[in-house]
């Protein structure tokens, strides 16, 4: 039995023609971009053509990408970038309390450098209310940063009024589109953003690449030092396989944004209102609000989510929690508990993440699968009260 993956937003598989786009960067043209002979300048132009493939997933100038490890990295080049390169003693940033790790760590990192941080709270359905930003705006405000997709429940959020808020107020704004690009359109001067974050592994290209948007004229200051690479933005040789692989990423998802969402939104649609039918006391979370069209976020109350993830990889389904597992303990997730679940609750909460690779047939097994595995588990559970059938 082939295994389902159901767990896109976690990785992607790289795409066969992203893989041999990238394939002979290795042994091949293998020269490093910044030397002056053949072999470099191969690199160098394969390098700048992937830097157009990327501008133009963005609406953004190629100028404007600074090639990254991946979205961790755009994400602390951005947040860090832009607070450090101002002068003021006193500084303020605002983002919110959905945000990924690697964008709420980074704030806790400034935190403890005397900068001041909000983290703004969001709706029920998962979505920040401009309103909310606005109102946090200090004198000293220097930066938003609130991302465009949740990973969790993949609630889209108001990027556009944020963007106008922020030009108005004259604070940078950056947002963490790890989780947006390839699902949903994103020009950076429509959305009104200084900096934006995409990450390779998200797009089908490999772990370990990523970018970051920067508008002309944002001053950065550079996070680690070395060479002369990325304008000066990001120094060491660059990762030319994994930026060829971007490039071709950004190409496809640009080519596929037209119908591949819609395919995606049939399935996801179809999997939550079966799942919904079958099983007695499942919610879907952030229904209430716009989301990318791969995502369901589903709680089936008196279960352990973990448990939940175990019993269904073994009938060969790979979904996920969610929640990051820290020493063993299962910490409830962040997001579910910002959108007023209790702990109980959030830990009961599977994620189910469609991509390229899902096909009709795995999501009618995962329909056919799912409530079964959760009614066992819930027979197993003290909690549960077995609804009476009525005859
Ligand atoms: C995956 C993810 C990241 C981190 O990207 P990496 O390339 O894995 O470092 C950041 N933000 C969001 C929303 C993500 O989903």
């Amino acid at each position: 039995m082939a295994r389902i993956y159901l767990d896109h937003n976690a990785t992607t598989p790289v795409d066969p023609e992203v893989l041999s786009a990238m394939l002979p960067f290795f042994a091949q043209t293998y020269g490093n971009a910044s030397s002056i002979h053949t072999f470099g300048q191969q690199a160098r132009a394969a390098v700048e053509q992937s830097r157009e493939h990327v501008a133009r997933l963005l609406g953004a100038r190629a100028a404007e990408i600074v090639f990254t490890s991946g979205g961790t990295e755009s994400d602390n080049l951005a947040i860090l970038g832009v607070v450090r390169a101002v002068p003021s003693e006193r500084k303020h940033v605002i983002t919110t309390a959905i945000e990924h790790h690697a964008v709420l760590n980074t704030c806790q990192a400034l935190e403890a450098e005397g900068v001041e941080v909000t983290y703004l709270p969001v709706s029920a359905a998962g979505v920040v209310d401009p309103a909310g930003v606005r109102e946090a705006l200090r004198p000293h405000t220097v930066l938003i940063s609130v991302m465009m997709a949740n990973n969790e429940l993949g609630t889209i959020q108001p990027i556009e009024e944020i963007g106008r808020i922020a030009a108005e107020a004259e604070v940078w704004f950056h947002t963490d589109a790890v989780q947006a690009a390839g699902k949903v359109p994103i020009d950076v001067a429509h959305l009104g953003v200084d900096l934006l974050s995409i990450s390779g592994h998200k797009i089908y290209a490999p772990k370990g690449v990523g970018a970051l948007y920067v508008r002309s004229g944002t001053r950065l200051a550079p996070q680690a030092f070395g060479g002369h690479h990325e304008r000066d933005r990001r120094p060491g040789t660059e990762n030319v396989p994994g930026i060829i692989a971007l490039g071709k990423a950004a190409e496809l998802s640009l080519a596929k944004q037209a119908t591949e969402p819609a395919r995606l939104a049939a399935l996801r649609d179809r999997f939550e209102k079966a799942i919904l039918d079958r099983v007695p006391a499942a919610r879907v979370n952030g229904a209430g609000a716009a989301r990318v069209a791969n995502t369901t976020n589903i709680t089936f109350s008196f279960i352990e989510g973990e448990s939940l993830v175990i019993a269904l990889d073994l009938q060969a389904i790979a979904c996920s929690t969610g929640a990051a597992c820290s020493s063993g303990a299962i910490e409830p997730s962040h997001v579910l508990t910002a959108i007023g679940l209790a702990a109980p609750e959030a830990r009961a909460s599977l994620r189910f993440s469609l991509g390229r690779t899902t096909a009709a047939e795995d999501v009618d097994r995962a329909i056919a699968v799912v409530p079964a595995v959760v009614e066992h588990l819930r027979d197993l559970s003290p909690l549960y009260k077995k609804p009476v059938s009525t005859p």
